[in-house]
């Protein structure tokens, strides 16, 4: 279908936000298509100039033939329907055709590199289990792997394409209820399992109108996304948020991002973006990969805001990315670092608009051993550095505590929270739930501390290594090894394993690099080892290194420490297991 559409210039007639009671996503389309059918929705941009658009009528009348097609196979109110689409028009017209159908909409990755077909089967597979999903989308080039996942997956009836079931013609049924699941949003995995998310109309519109507030998103704004639709930061934040706003979403594929970074700055010049959204690491990858010659004449000076989330920020990245764009008119006040989590929808706390980002400089020792975020004196050398996130989105709590209960300013504890966006639990995983819910409020599952009302996330639980009584954050010792020349940015693990002799963790480094010759791999080792320890006091325990591609990361691109840590334990860190790059360094 996204190739029938033909490029055409894109509308922008007036327009309204959706009113602030519509009760579901689907009142939410309708409301725009009878308002401002004609109005361009989104863009699909390939990177290469030839961007087709969807107008709110186009989406709701796919959406409704979809619907129809589904409602005829069989598809009843309330069961889930995997969409497994890359970005392109058929994703949104899936999503929508599945609500239309009363059904809930279970977005999954599509399968990527052949390489990676097995390990993609064996996630998709036990995701679709837990869901019970009645029903797979995919794109007629994924066919085998939908016919494979068909085999193992015993609640699947059947595999369609969106062409296929738009040519259905059965009843549709009538509008949802507020609190009825809208979305089932399975988390990466960065730290486990992936867990599903079960999330109502009720929740993903209080996230989307309170983060539109947070950002006073609008009809006149912009949003151009790289972001994977089938993880929480595109499709809640990006999408159904522009979607919410009328305003128009230019949508690009992540890979097109991922080969040339420079296009998402492009799309954003070219369209006159005024909000984006990206991790940390693409803001790394810009300043790594985009040569000067390829943005002379580049244009940021649209954009108000941009969201830094859904991984730890750096304050350095944030530094280096505003000195070097800024003469391409980006300006410090657009960066806005914020922190959320799937559980929440997506937004949890976003910082005050048009603030420069704040950064925290803390005395290493105060937090790394008591928990106590003291300020570091001006000159102070042995000092860590955390971006501010923000504070709660309207209507919504967070607290720090601690294990004799909550925790004052400038003490770090578990993250809590609550409020309208938050989940009511995962589905069909009532142990899960069991430890998310805890009277009332919410396990983010990250320690943070508060001051001057912005959080600070120092790390996931989960992560942090405890290495004789003192907390090691990976984050920062992953970043100065990343800083390393030879070693691969991005693509370094730290995590701790237990030595029970000791009593305690040790910390181990794995490390990825391009380097095969065996005297440059031992002068590597001796520096990654050297930057490692200058932050650890004493050196890593252990430090791999592993030729590239060897460390484990999410769908989403976030390193999966645990994955990493279990492949290690095993003995199965590295794909070539005979390459000079894997050895292990006892220190
Ligand atoms: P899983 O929870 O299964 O490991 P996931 O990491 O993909 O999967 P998401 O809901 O997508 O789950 O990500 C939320 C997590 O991302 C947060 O709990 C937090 O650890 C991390 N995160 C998000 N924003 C920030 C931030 N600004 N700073 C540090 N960490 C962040």
């Amino acid at each position: 279908m996204a190739g029938a559409a033909a490029p055409r210039p894109i509308v922008l007639t007036e327009a309204e936000p959706a009113p602030a009671d519509a009760p579901t996503l689907t009142d939410v389309l309708d409301w725009h298509t009878s308002e401002h059918g004609d109005r361009t929705h989104l863009v699909l941009t390939q990177g290469d100039g030839q961007d087709v658009s969807l107008s709110y009528r186009e989406l709701a009348e796919r959406s409704h033939a979809v619907a129809r097609g589904l409602r005829q196979r069989g598809v009843e109110t309330g069961e889930r329907i995997a969409i497994m689409l890359p970005t392109g028009l058929d994703f949104f017209v899936a999503f929508f055709g599945t609500l239309y159908a009363g059904a809930v909409p279970t977005p999954i990755y599509p399968p990527a590199r052949p390489s990676q077909f097995a390990e993609h089967l064996a996630r998709q597979g036990g995701i679709l289990r837990n869901a019970g999903a009645a029903l797979l989308i995919a794109a007629p080039e994924a066919g085998s792997v939908a016919a494979l996942l068909r085999l193992q997956v015993g609640s699947l009836r059947g595999v369609a394409t969106v062409d296929a079931l738009a040519a259905g013609a059965g009843a549709l049924p009538g509008p949802a209820h507020p609190d009825a699941m809208a979305l089932l949003q399975y988390t990466s995995g960065s730290t486990g399992d992936p867990k599903g998310v079960v999330l109502s109309h009720a929740n993903v519109l209080a996230n989307i109108r309170a983060m539109g507030e947070a950002m006073d998103a609008g009809p006149a704004d912009r949003f151009v996304s790289w972001l994977p639709l089938y993880h929480d930061m595109g499709l809640i934040g990006a999408w159904l948020g522009s979607l919410y706003f009328a305003a128009p979403l230019v949508v690009m594929p992540p890979i097109t991002f991922l080969v040339r970074p420079e296009q998402w700055l492009w799309a954003i010049h070219r369209h006159r973006a005024t909000l984006s959204a990206a991790p940390n690491f693409a803001f790394e990858l810009c300043l790594r990969r985009i040569a000067d010659a390829a943005i002379v004449g580049l244009d940021l000076g649209s954009l108000r805001m941009v969201a830094n989330g859904s991984e730890a920020v750096s304050a350095e990245t944030l530094r280096r990315f505003t000195a070097r764009f800024a003469p391409y008119g980006f300006r410090a006040e657009a960066m806005a670092p914020v922190y959320g989590l799937a559980e929440n929808a997506v937004g949890l706390t976003f910082p005050p608009l048009g603030r420069a980002p704040v950064v925290d400089r803390v005395r290493r020792v105060a937090l790394t051993a008591h928990g106590r975020a003291e300020p570091a004196a001006p000159g102070e050398a042995d000092a860590l550095e955390l971006v501010a996130c923000g504070r709660p989105l309207r209507g919504h709590e967070i607290r720090i505590v601690g294990p004799a209960g909550e925790l004052g300013e400038r003490q770090e504890g578990r993250l809590q929270f609550r409020g309208p966006s938050a989940t009511g639990g995962y589905f069909a995983n009532p142990g899960k739930t069991a430890d998310l819910i805890e009277g009332g409020w919410l396990n983010s599952g990250d320690l943070a501390y508060v001051a001057g009302g912005d959080v600070f996330i120092t790390g996931r639980s989960k992560d942090i290594i405890i290495r004789a009584g003192q907390h090691i954050y990976p984050e920062e010792i992953e970043r100065a090894v990343g800083d390393v020349p030879g070693i691969r940015k991005g693509c370094v693990a730290v995590f701790g394993v237990r030595d029970p002799r000791a009593g305690t963790e040790h910390v181990v480094v794995a490390a990825e690099t391009r380097e095969t010759d065996t005297a440059r791999l031992d002068t590597l080792r001796a520096l990654a080892a050297e930057a490692a320890a200058r932050l650890l006091d004493a050196p890593p325990e252990q430090l791999v290194l592993l030729p590239p591609r060897s460390i484990p990361k999410t769908s989403s691109g976030k390193l999966r420490r645990a994955a990493t840590r279990a492949l290690f334990e095993q003995g199965q860190l590295g794909r070539r297991p005979d390459s000079p790059a894997r050895q292990v360094l006892r220190l």
